[in-house]
Order: C-alpha cells, then structure tokens, then sequence
C-alpha cells in the first residue's frame, strides 16, 4: 500500500494505493520497463469500515507490523509512512499486540477490553509484496513471501463498555441460574416429600394388612375352634360326656360297613342301670344324673381304644366292640358289670347305695350283618337278662 505523493511531500494518505507491478523484457531478454497497476484502495477501506458498520466500536485494519491502515481516526493511520513509530499499536498496546500476533485468530480479555481480531491475508499465491516506501522508483523494503504478508482485522470492546454490556448480562445469567437452582431445590424437595410420605403409607398399609392378618387368623382359628366345639358338642351327650345316640350310630356304622366288607367280626353289647326308676324316686334326679356319669366313666375307662360307646336312651348305653369274638365280649361285659356294682354312690345321710346293670351281647353273623340288626338282637339278649333277674350278661342266641 502507498501514499499519495505530490511535489516530493507527503501528504494525508487520501488516497491509499495497491500498487501492483511486474518488470517488462525485451524478445532477446533485456529488462524495458516495469508495469504498475495503482487499485486505489480507499474503497477496500470504505467496505471494511462499511461491513461493521453496526458495530458500536470500530474495527481497525493493521499492517504486520501494528500500524493502522484503518483505525479509530485518520491521525493515526499511516503512521510508518509518517516513520511515526509511536502511532502503531505494537507501541501503544504491545502485550495486546504480541498476542494478537501469536494466533491466526481468536478472542481474548485483558485489562484494556475484549480483543476479537483474525489475520487477512492479501496476497494470492506466490506474489511478492513489497511494502513500506512512498519513493516512486525506490525497490521494495523487504521481500517477503505471500505468506509473511498480512494484515490483522482487530475489534476492541474497551473494557468498561463490555462490563457494562457484560455486566447486567452477568447478573441476569447469576439471577436466572439461582431462580432455576431454586425451582430445582424446591422440586427435589417436593419429589422426596412425596416419596417419604408415599413410603410411609406404604408401610402404613402394610402395617394394617398384617394387623388384618393376624386379626383374620385369629378370627379364622376361634371360628375353627368354635366349630370343633359345636362339632363335638353336636355329638357329644351334655351329661357324661360320652358319644350321644347320634355320634355312636355313625361311628358305628363305619364299623359296621368295614366288617360287612371285609367279612370281618363285630359284637354290640347293651347296658341298662336296672331299677333306676327306683333312684330316681328315691334319691332325686341329681342323684340319678351322678349315677349315669358314675356308669359312663365306668364305660369309658372299660372299653379298648378302637371300640366306640355311647349313651344311647335315657339310662342305656350301647358298645360297639369291632373284630370281637363273643367269649371276648362276655369277658368284657363281666368285668363292666362288676365294676359298676362296687361303685359306691354317696347319697343323703352320709350314705352310699351301690347299682347294677345288665347287659345283652349280639354278634355278627351272615344273617344279621349291620349295626341295627346285630344292635337289636344285644336288646333281645338284654331283655333276657331282665328277664332272668338283672345283673347279669347275656349273649344272644338263636
Ligand atoms: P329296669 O330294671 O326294668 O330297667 O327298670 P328301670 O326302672 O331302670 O326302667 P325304666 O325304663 O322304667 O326307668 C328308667 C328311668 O330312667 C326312668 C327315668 O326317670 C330315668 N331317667 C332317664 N333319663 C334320665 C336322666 O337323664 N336322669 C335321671 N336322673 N334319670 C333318668
Ligand atoms: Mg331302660
Ligand atoms: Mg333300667
């Protein structure tokens, strides 16, 4: 780039040229002249002013070595023209300046302001520039490659503008960072709030199904309870204790049903209190009730595991004796029968009575297989054995 020269004197560079020159030879090869092309470079200037012309700070064009092409006024443009060294901003700005020189391009801040600058290279290819001298038929001052030749676009933000631009927006990033941090906090706080006391309904309702649990078990266990006892009360006769009517039919009736079978053997023995009525009218109905679960328990006690007994009427009993043989039974029944007739009964006056009983035995046969018709012939004998006296036991006989 060069100067405008009149009369030998520099003037204001109005009229920045791009010289551009080659050497013209001869056919046999002898140097004729040189062609020089002036591109008055005002206009590249006026557009690089024009494409930022927005901005609120000017860009400036510097030469390689820090003075301004373009800059903040006309004053200090040129200044190596001018052999002005103090009007370049290696001189003016120089830590800025070796920085902007170690890159290509960048941005960086520094306690002048906010430097944005990038490296312009004018030069194509293999041109030769030759820089530095406003002397018309002077050579060039250096002779460097196309390369080595640029120039540096630089943008100053001046530190107080860009804080105060930087600044609001600062406290605006910090605000709306803190009012996010907030909404974050205060939804964590929200989610966990919500999950605790999701959790503690949780163990609420499972604390209440297991209390429901135990309270169903419990209830389950005193309704099964219950029902055993109504069971058991259901067969049970409320007196002595012993199996009533119904318990000892259909107990017996399995065993019956077995030995039909199986053809297996069975007796039925049955024991009347002879002459109870006489107990009754002499010593009173409580009395009487002492005597038939005296005769129960007698029963009871006498009889081997797999035989089942029962109170059958009002002062008879029935046992059902399964694989039994008759002489058996007999042995058996002798022995409930004596055993009845030593009990002492406690009545009024510090007296005792003692009572006896008698008992008919029927067994299983081809013609009589199930309980009621083995049951009815131990009646049969029974009657006999009331019939013969009382106190004594009876196997029937055809
Ligand atoms: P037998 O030797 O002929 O059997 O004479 P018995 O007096 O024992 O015969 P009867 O059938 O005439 O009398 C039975 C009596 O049993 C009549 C009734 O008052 C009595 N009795 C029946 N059930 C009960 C009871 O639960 N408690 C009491 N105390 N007595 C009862
Ligand atoms: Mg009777
Ligand atoms: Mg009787």
């Amino acid at each position: 780039m060069d100067l405008n020269v009149e009369n030998g004197k520099i003037e204001q560079p109005l009229k920045p040229m791009i010289r551009v020159g080659t050497p013209i030879f001869s056919k046999n090869g002898k140097k004729a002249g040189i062609l020089l092309l002036n591109y008055f470079a005002e206009n590249l200037l006026f557009a690089f002013s024009e494409h930022t012309h927005n901005s609120s700070t000017k860009p400036w064009l510097l030469n390689n070595e820090g003075y301004w092409l373009k800059g903040e006024s006309a004053e200090i443009e040129w200044g190596f023209m001018y052999k002005n060294t103090l009007t370049s901003m290696s001189r003016l700005y120089p830590e800025s300046w070796l920085k902007i020189m170690a890159s290509k391009e960048g941005q960086f801040l520094d306690n002048i302001g906010l430097w944005t600058f990038t490296t312009i290279y004018p030069l194509v290819e293999d041109q030769k520039p030759s820089t530095g001298t406003h002397e018309i038929f002077s050579p060039g001052h250096s002779n460097l490659e196309s390369q080595d030749y640029f120039w540096k676009a630089v943008l100053l933000i001046p530190r107080n503008l860009y804080q105060s631009v930087y600044q609001p927006t600062k406290t605006l990033i910090t605000f709306v960072t803190l009012t996010l941090l907030c909404i974050l906090y205060f939804g964590c706080w929200l989610l966990a709030r919500a999950w605790v006391s999701e959790k503690h309904i949780e163990e609420k309702l499972i604390q209440l199904n297991k209390n429901l649990e135990v309270t169903v078990d419990e209830r389950t266990e005193q309704l099964l309870l219950a029902k055993k006892q109504a069971e058991e009360l259901a067969q049970t006769d409320e007196l002595t204790g012993m199996n009533n009517r119904r318990s000892f039919f259909s107990q017996g009736h399995i065993i019956s049903e077995q030995a039909i079978r199986y053809r297996l053997q069975f007796t039925v023995m049955m024991l009347d209190i002879d002459w109870f009525k006489k107990v009754n009218d002499n010593y009173g109905h409580l009395i009487g009730d002492e005597a038939l679960k005296d005769v129960a328990r007698v029963i009871m006690a006498g009889i081997r595991t797999p035989d089942i007994s029962g109170r059958i009427g009002g002062e008879e009993f029935a046992i059902i004796l399964p694989q039994t043989q008759p002489e058996k039974t007999i042995e058996i029944a002798e022995r409930l029968r004596r055993t009845v007739k030593s009990i002492a009964i406690p009545v009024a006056d510090n007296k005792n009575i003692s009572l006896t009983i008698s008992i008919g035995i029927g067994q299983y046969s081809d013609q009589n297989q199930s309980l009621h018709e083995v049951l009815s012939l131990a009646d049969k004998a029974l009657y006999q054995a009331k019939e013969q006296g009382r106190n004594r036991v009876v196997l029937f006989e055809e």
